[in-house]
């Protein structure tokens, strides 16, 4: 009897324990999407992301004599339906971790072993389990550096294969229409600005993580956090839809630690950021929209959407280091994570304003969108998370730059105004900007929304208030 492969985040053939298991099940096996809460509630662009993704991912099926099953609906429901059209007997998927698919799979699970059915969740999002890491009190860990020494040296299976064929049944379920779903409907910019700059999909991921380790791996410590360097790997992408499975990249890693390259130990270190930040969404789930430290709900940050975060979002707050970021991320859905640092302590810090405003508009903007990193890493800047930066370290956005953009490759690269000849990437934004906006490349530059030093000195007296009311 046929074996139901439900995908979600996982759009691989390589490592994919929940597809090796159903092939050796025995029996056909049908991949399925179903669009679900999870699927309609997503952001633009990891809405498009998806999109790319399930083309790719269709194509890879099909080279493989299978199928990819699209269905719309409650996820039981789909699951129910095509068990009785289809007289599967067993239902496979991967684990995921943020509290919707926890609550939504272990409902799932019951009702489908209620109806006699072989229902089956296996690790494949992640290297290790959030609840297979405790410290040594037998809680969770809230600072990342002894939670890296917990894991650091343990193994991992290293089969990392792919089925050559996935048996098929005499004949498909129906299938919707991936077109027909238009996930990249709600990109106001269209969907080729972004797409444009994306190549989705298993091969492209393998490349990229080949690319890295062969060339740039070396360079990665020293490069990381210049931004027009290029340095960085460009996984987390494929990381947040499983293009790519960690483990691989764990690999990797570890043999190009082996082999003496450097900068192998900050790119695993990397890697465990990203199950950290799932260790604790796992863990404390309010790390998604509430402060991690509860005193925090005392600060004085605005929640207002108004014309300053407008402009912040537009890339108009007049300091050119975050504006480049905030084009960067609206053209391309990435942006590099020393330039994330930098716009989401600007925003929570130099304007005062409540990093979940930021949060929000990343979970719109970001092709890599994931919601475990996407929550610490606002948090941490921000203040208010676990293992946080300190508040009253505040980022000076042109200290940064000069340090980091030295060349001024990066803002030259991603700001049109007030330079004489714009390049290519610079004036896509004014393309991709709605016409509401009204901005032109030929503005001047936009005056400075907050001056860095009262904007320093307001935050950090809006910080002395909360620790004295503390
Ligand atoms: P590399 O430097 O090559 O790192 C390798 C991999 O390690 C990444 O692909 C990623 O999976 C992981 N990683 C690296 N840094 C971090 C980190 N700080 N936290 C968690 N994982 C990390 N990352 C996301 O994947 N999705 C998000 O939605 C996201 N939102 C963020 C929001 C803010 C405010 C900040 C400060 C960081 C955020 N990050 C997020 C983390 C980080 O910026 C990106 O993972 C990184 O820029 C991706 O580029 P890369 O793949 O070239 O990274």
């Amino acid at each position: 009897a046929p074996t139901l492969l439900w995908i979600r985040r996982d759009l691989r053939t390589t490592d994919h324990d929940a597809l090796e298991a159903a092939v050796a099940r025995g029996g056909p096996v049908i991949p399925v999407v179903i669009r679900d809460k999870s699927v309609t509630d997503l952001g633009a662009a990891p809405a498009l992301r998806l999109e790319l993704g399930l083309e790719a991912f269709a194509r890879r099926l099909e080279e493989k004599g299978a199928r990819l099953i699209l269905r719309t609906g409650k996820a039981l429901e789909v699951l129910q339906d095509l068990i009785a059209e289809t007289g599967a007997e067993a239902v496979f998927w991967h684990r995921l971790y943020d509290p919707h698919a926890v609550d939504r799979d272990r409902k799932v699970k019951a009702a489908l072993n209620d109806d006699g059915i072989e229902a089956r969740s296996f690790a494949g999002h992640l290297l290790f389990e959030p609840w297979e890491v405790e410290t040594g009190q037998g809680g969770y860990y809230k600072v990342y550096s002894p939670f890296w020494r917990a894991v650091r040296d343990r193994d991992l299976p290293t089969t990392l294969t792919a089925p050559a064929e996935i048996p098929a049944p005499d004949s498909w379920p129906e299938s919707e229409a991936l077109a027909d779903w238009n996930l990249s409907a709600p990109m106001r910019r269209g969907r080729d600005v972004v797409a444009g700059h994306v190549e989705a999909g298993e091969d492209a991921a393998q490349t990229q993580l080949g690319g890295f380790i062969r060339d740039r791996i070396e360079g990665y410590k020293a490069g990381r956090d210049v931004p027009a360097s290029g340095a960085t790997s460009d996984l987390s992408q494929y990381l947040t839809l499983g293009e790519v499975s960690p483990r691989q990249c764990w690999h990797a890693g570890r043999r190009a630690m082996e082999d003496g390259k450097a900068g192998a130990e900050t790119f695993l270190k990397e890697v465990v950021w990203r199950e950290f930040a799932y260790h604790l969404m796992y863990n404390a789930p309010q790390i998604l929209d509430r402060n991690w430290r509860e005193e925090w709900d005392g600060f004085a940050w605005r929640e207002e959407e108004d014309d300053r975060v407008l402009a912040w979002k537009q890339g108009r707050t007049g300091v050119d280091f975050v504006d480049a970021a905030m084009r960067e991320l609206y053209v391309t859905g990435r942006m590099h994570n020393r330039a994330r640092m930098i716009v989401a302590s600007y925003l929570t810090k130099h304007m005062l304003v409540h990093w979940r405003i930021g949060q929000k508009w990343f979970e719109d903007c970001l092709v890599d969108w994931d919601p475990a990193s996407n929550a610490m890493g606002w948090q941490w800047v921000a203040g208010s998370g676990p293992d946080a930066a300190p508040y009253f370290r505040i980022f000076n956005p042109d200290t940064q730059a000069e340090k980091f953009d030295r060349d001024q490759a990066y803002r030259r690269r991603w700001l049109a105004e007030g330079q004489g000849n714009p390049g290519e990437d610079a004036l896509s934004f004014f393309d991709a900007a709605p016409r509401s906006w009204g901005l032109s490349p030929e503005d001047a530059r936009p005056k400075p929304l907050v001056d860095l030093k009262a904007g320093r000195e307001r935050a950090l007296a809006a910080y002395k208030d909360l620790k004295d009311d503390a």
